[in-house]
């Protein structure tokens, strides 16, 4: 199906309506035991207007670039280091370099430049899931500030600064011990106690750009911050 960008006309938004009506139905649907009802406030979104499209269907559309608003969880993120979600940014290059966490002289390596040159960019992807089973990676790329986190974008050396990342992010998801019981004999005497981590994600909208550049396919967030 075709999915014209922001704003649809009357029919297209009709057809798209129908269609999230039927793939999503925000007081029923199950997933996994996942209710993908209408989410706890966690994010505002801009174009709250929007239809909700499936990453099935995005998945599928040839239409690119193109923008969405999604109904997703997280289910995993990179870097795994969260305080490598920040990167410093040349401004001359117009790109970032890899972090050094000890407290040598920030430089890029490839224009060499120093000082007031050198910006940090909160860069890092989140993998989110919905209820069509489909997996699509988002990433979150903001120079100086992130829109999306509410939050300035430092080398996070500092604990204030990094305790405050984990705090926005912990309205997305939050990590859960559970716990498994094994028997390992016929009667039952003897179990065993496996524990386990999990990471548990909140559903929440997001709006997303899908776009090709010379590494492939990326689907970015936009107009969407965590409240
Ligand atoms: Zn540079």
């Amino acid at each position: 199906m075709k999915i014209s960008s922001s704003p649809p006309s009357p029919q297209i938004s009709k057809a798209i309506n129908d269609h999230s009506n039927t793939s999503i139905d925000d007081s029923l649907l199950i997933s996994e035991g996942l209710l993908f009802i209408r989410p706890l406030k966690v994010t505002h979104i801009e174009h709250f207007n929007m239809p909700i499209t499936n990453i099935k269907t995005i998945l599928k559309s040839k239409n690119i670039p193109n923008k969405y608003r999604c109904r997703v969880r997280v289910v995993d993120y990179i870097p795994r280091k969260i305080v490598n979600f920040t990167r410093p940014y040349c401004t001359v290059c117009k790109k970032t370099f890899e972090k050094s966490m000890d407290n040598s002289l920030v430089c890029c390596n490839r224009c060499k430049s120093t000082g007031a040159k050198i910006k940090y960019a909160f860069l890092f992807s989140l993998l989110v899931e919905d209820n069509s089973k489909c997996f699509l990676p988002i990433i979150i790329f903001e120079i100086d500030k992130s829109e999306f986190l509410g939050l300035p974008a430092t080398d996070l050396k500092n604990p204030k600064d990094f305790e405050e990342l984990k705090s926005r992010l912990k309205k997305l998801w939050v990590f859960k011990t559970v716990s498994d019981n094994y028997c390992v004999n016929e009667n039952k005497k003897l179990t065993l106690t496996h524990s386990r981590t999990i990471l548990c994600g909140n559903i929440f909208d997001v709006c997303i750009e899908r776009y090709k550049n010379t590494q492939g396919i990326r689907q970015k967030v936009f107009d969407t911050r965590i409240i």
